[in-house]
Formats: C-alpha cells, sequence, structure tokens
C-alpha cells in the first residue's frame, strides 16, 4: 500500500515503515560517529523502548556501547491494510539493525504497567542475559491499570490551583492563539501521579532486584522535564509536575534500595523535543518553536539521540553525572543556558501568527513531528509501494 501522514490533531494516525526504518538509521549513524562509549551499559532493559527518548536510550546503548537490549513497549502491529503504529516500525527497524551487528536484541509488546509484563521480561533476563546493568524508564502514557486492584488511573495536563492563559500554537494551522485551561480538580492530581509518577518505576526495581538480575553497580535512570517560567504553571507546577516529583521521590527510594548492589538511580532532566508526548502538551509546542529557532541559530540543537548520547557518554558512564542541586541529572543544560532563554522569553512576547516564521522554528517543528510517523526522510520512495505488515523479528 501507499501510505501518506493523517495528521488528527496532535496525533498521525499512520506511519511509514521505510520511513520509520531510516530515522533509525539516522540515529544510529548519529552514534557511530561519535565513536564508542567507553565503560558503557551492556546489558541494558528499556522501558519504553519504541519512541522517543526511550528509543533513543536503546540506540545509544547498543551503537554506543555493543549493548544487549530488552524493549517493552505498547503499539498496534500492521495489518494488509493498515499501518502499524511508529514505534512497531522503528523496534522492526532497531532489531534487523542489531541484528546485523551482530548484537542481542529482544523486545516486547504489551502493558509495562501490568505484573505479568514484568514477569515476563524477568524470565527473558535470566534465560538471555542473567543480569542488566542498566534499567532505562522512559514510559509516557496517557493511562495506567493499576497492577493490584485493577483501578484505571488517567493521567491530565491541567495547571493547579488557577487556571491559566497563555499563548499556543495550532500545530495544524499555524496560527498562534491563546489556550485557557481550568485548574486540576477532584483527584486528577493523584490519578496523574499514579500513572506518570514513580510508582511503576518502584515496581520494576522491585521486581527486578527481588529477582536478582540487577548486576552490581547497576544503574537505573528515569526521564523529567523542568523549562522556563512561562510553562510552569502547565508543567512543573501543574499535574504533571506532580507526577515528576514523585519520581524524584521513588528516585531517593531506589538509590537506597540499590547500595548494596552499588548501584545507582537517576533522574535525567531532558531537553524540550517534538515526540508524540510532547505533542499533547498545550502551549509547549509554540514554546519549542522558538526553542528550536534560537538552538539552531547557535549551533546547539540536539534531537532525543543528540540528548541520549550525552546522557550516556559524559554523564552517566563517564563518572562525572554532574548533578545538580537536587540530585538530577541535566541535559537540558543547553536548553536553560541563560542567553537561550533570554531571546526564547523575548520573542515568546512578541510571537504572533503572521511573525511566527520569523521568529521561530514552525517549519523544523512540523518536519520532526512527521518524522516521528517516518514522513519527510531522504532517500525513502513514499510513492512506492510498501508492505504495512512487517513484523518484529522477536515477536512470534
Ligand atoms: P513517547 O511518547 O515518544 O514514548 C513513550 C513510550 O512509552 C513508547 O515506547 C510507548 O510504546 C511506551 N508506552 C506507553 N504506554 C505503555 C504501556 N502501558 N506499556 C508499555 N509501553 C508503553 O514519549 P517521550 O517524550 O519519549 O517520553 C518519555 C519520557 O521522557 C517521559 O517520562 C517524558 O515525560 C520524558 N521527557 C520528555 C520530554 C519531551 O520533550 N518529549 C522532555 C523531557 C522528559
Amino acid at each position: 500500500m501507499i501510505i501518506s501522514p493523517k495528521v488528527r490533531g496532535f496525533i498521525c494516525t499512520t506511519a511509514h515503515p521505510e520511513g520509520c526504518a531510516k530515522h533509525v538509521a539516522d540515529q544510529i549513524a548519529v552514534v557511530k560517529s561519535r565513536g564508542p562509549i567507553a565503560n558503557g551499559p551492556k546489558k541494558v532493559l528499556v522501558i519504553g523502548s519504541s519512541t522517543g527518548y526511550g528509543l533513543s536510550s536503546r540506540i545509544a546503548a547498543a551503537f554506543g556501547s555493543d549493548a544487549a537490549t530488552i524493549g517493552v513497549f505498547f503499539e498496534r502491529p500492521g495489518e494488509e491494510s493498515r499501518p502499524a503504529t511508529a514505534g512497531w516500525y522503528n523496534s522492526a527497524a532497531f532489531e534487523k539493525e542489531a541484528a546485523a551487528a551482530g548484537l542481542y536484541a529482544r523486545s516486547f509488546n504489551g502493558d509495562a504497567f501490568s505484573d505479568a509484563m514484568k514477569a515476563e521480561v524477568i524470565a527473558a533476563i535470566k534465560a538471555d542475559l542473567g543480569q542488566v546493568d542498566c534499567v532505562v524508564y522512559s514510559l509516557a502514557s496517557p493511562r495506567r491499570t493499576d497492577p493490584k486492584t485493577g483501578e484505571v488511573y488517567s493521567s491530565v495536563l491541567k495547571p493547579i490551583g488557577q487556571s491559566y492563559s497563555a499563548k499556543n500554537l495550532n500545530t495544524n494551522t499555524g496560527v498562534v492563539n491563546e489556550v485557557s485551561i481550568e485548574p486540576a480538580q477532584g483527584d486528577d492530581i493523584p490519578q496523574t501521579v499514579a500513572v506518570m509518577g514513580g510508582e511503576d518505576w518502584m515496581f520494576w526495581m522491585d521486581a527486578l532486584l527481588e529477582a536478582g538480575v540487577l548486576a552490581e553497580g547497576v544503574q537505573t535512570v528515569a526521564y523529567s522535564y523542568i523549562g522556563p517560567e512561562v510553562t510552569w504553571p502547565i508543567y512543573k507546577q501543574g499535574t504533571i509536575g506532580k507526577a515528576k516529583e514523585d519520581l524524584e521521590r521513588v528516585q531517593r527510594e531506589l538509590d537506597a534500595k540499590l547500595a548494596p548492589l552499588k548501584g545507582k538511580a537517576w533522574v535525567s532532566v531532558n531537553k524540550a523535543l517534538v515526540t508524540q508526548a510532547s505533542s499533547a502538551i498545550p502551549v509547549v509546542p509554540l514554546y519549542i518553536s522558538l526553542l528550536y529557532k534560537v538552538m539552531k541559530d547557535e549551533g546547539t540543537h540536539e534531537d532525543t539521540i543528540e540528548q541520549m548520547d550525552r546522557l550516556f557518554r559524559d554523564r552517566m558512564y563517564n563518572g562525572n553525572p554532574q548533578p545538580d542541586e537536587a540530585g538530577r541529572i541535566r541535559v537540558d543544560d543547553w536548553e536553560m543556558a541563560p542567553a537561550v532563554q533570554s531571546l526564547v522569553g523575548e520573542r515568546w512576547k512578541e510571537v504572533n501568527t503572521e511573525n511566527l516564521g520569523e521568529l521561530g522554528d514552525f517549519a523544523g517543528y512540523q518536519s520532526s513531528f512527521l518524522r516521528l510517523f517516518g514522513f519527510g526522510l531522504e532517500g525513502v520512495d513514499y510513492a512506492a509501494d510498501t508492505n504495512p505488515a512487517i513484523g518484529v523479528p522477536s515477536i512470534k
């Protein structure tokens, strides 16, 4: 079938297999061009490994330090007449490239929040790898089913205490308008914390620890975001910010639990980038458009792969993690540099529909968004017939 993009609001309901494969190959090339990551991880479990930061973590570990990887994700396979989700094609491409490079790679498609998935993955670690020395936790989900009670929690992106109005970008039309978001009510906060907070990370680490499949010196990392003050009401001080605070609570608890293994838990604060998760957050796409322009102009722009390569290469595995006052790794350092933030801040005040093309990088935002789904990649023949029903080799 011929597959073209079908964008509905902030998601694209189609994905292109060859385009996603090219996106994965491009990321591998970035890591390889930087040479091997000395002392990098060797046996890595990535929870949320099919798109965004998790996919790039898997690629950086495999192609930067020859790591065997196990990936967990929730994606829809393709059918004869219906494309798969992008993460399915990314994972198929990743496994193919890993096999060609002689690297072990196994993937699990299903609900990472469930006890059954944890048990399946632990059995695979025992059978194939013995232990893992790195666990990346990179889930982003709107919902989570509690494995003990069966209750379904839903996360919301809302301010706390008062409503919030700010400039916003309609990413379909390029119109800069104003958005007003009502504050969290009822149990919005605990629901969001239950989905995007640290409880499930803790459940994973407890299960892995109990099964004896964590190697001495194991490191685990989960991802967070802080960003500039203009986004704080909806992010840092909003419902999602409460969930990220909970992640930090769990990081401290995990640090203590891993101490007997000489292990370490981290929260890494990453840069704002276009991913399937971030495009759903109000206000953030406008901020990202302005940020991309400033960082591209000054030569410091990074995508998820450059971020994750830098996290492993320069922070987690070179003995110089440079934690901040709260013990977090900050690979958002270039985003948060005062010169970058002051320019973005000035342009934030001035930006409107007419000058967005000049002050921001909306074209860059749009092309990054489409690339997430395998569209707009160089060298891919989008007019050619393609098979949407390809498999992920390790998933039978
Ligand atoms: P993403 O949407 O690209 O990736 C989410 C991953 O989670 C996918 O692999 C998906 O398959 C998997 N997943 C979702 N629900 C699942 C389930 N029930 N079971 C198994 N797998 C499931 O998102 P992302 O932007 O890469 O976000 C990853 C983490 O990085 C999040 O914690 C996010 O807050 C954080 N982060 C993102 C940004 C950003 O700008 N995108 C910045 C800083 C931090």
